[in-house]
């Protein structure tokens, strides 16, 4: 047995949880089951993106033992005094679904993995605006792959950009994006502006192959919205 299991479960969830509220003021279950180290944060972007069916399915430990941490966290976060905050988790993708976290479904649960726990030091303002922040959809990611070679699952074209489904990677046209225009990062002010009047948008980004991480290019935003921007900043 390694010297981890020896740990009390009840103690691994509460320091998970502490450094969490300690860096964002808030804990979620996701932090729980990560900081625990059931769950890497590599599986949760794949869930987000919509590969996986549920977070269940990519946590490493069985169900009880998942029930069991879940009830302990729930109850730390109570006797902390936290305040419960229900956050919708939305899929980075275009169809813009509501993420499920249990092989069940069932709501009481699904609701129980949705609740953040929020610090009570943060005035009522500063957790509104959180819960807000918390709830909101995340961006769609748009891929500019480096290898020009691909084809789209759906079907079978290819083009400059993809954006990845659970069966490969799809075309823009087929995932229903490819009206969007391309604006490269580099004027700040403009990219701004185009993304809040844009309706839909989605982030390019490109993988690294020296920092080995994705980085990001620009924007794909809606022409009018594009046009009103640039409209406005040559405006005297
Ligand atoms: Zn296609």
């Amino acid at each position: 047995m390694s010297r981890k299991n020896r740990v009390p479960l009840a103690d691994r969830v509460a320091r998970a949880a502490e450094a969490a509220l300690a860096a964002q003021h808030f804990v979620s279950a996701i932090d729980i089951l990560v900081g625990i180290g059931w769950l890497d944060s590599g599986a949760v972007e794949r869930w987000r993106r919509g590969q996986t069916d549920c977070l269940e399915e990519v946590v490493q430990v069985n169900l009880p033992r998942i029930s069991e941490a879940m009830r302990l966290f729930g109850s730390w976060a109570i006797a902390k005094g936290l305040f419960p905050s229900p956050t919708a988790y939305v899929g980075r993708t275009p169809g813009r679904p509501t993420l499920r976290f249990s092989r069940g479904g069932n709501p009481a649960i699904e609701a129980s993995y949705r609740t953040h726990w929020v610090s009570p030091e943060l005035s009522e303002k500063k957790r509104e605006r959180l819960a807000e922040t918390a709830s909101r959809a995340p961006e769609l990611v748009v891929i500019q792959p480096l290898n020009t070679e691909w084809v789209c699952n759906r079907c079978g074209g290819t083009g400059d950009l993809l954006m990845m489904e659970t069966p490969g990677p799809a075309c823009l046209r087929c995932v229903g994006l490819d009206d969007l225009e391309y604006l490269p990062a580099g004027d700040a002010l403009l990219t701004r502006r185009a993304k809040s009047k844009s309706s839909r948008y989605a982030v390019v980004v490109r993988f690294s192959r020296t920092r080995r991480r994705y980085e990001r290019q620009g924007l794909l935003v809606e022409p009018q919205a594009l046009a009103d921007a640039q409209q406005n900043l040559e405006a005297p």
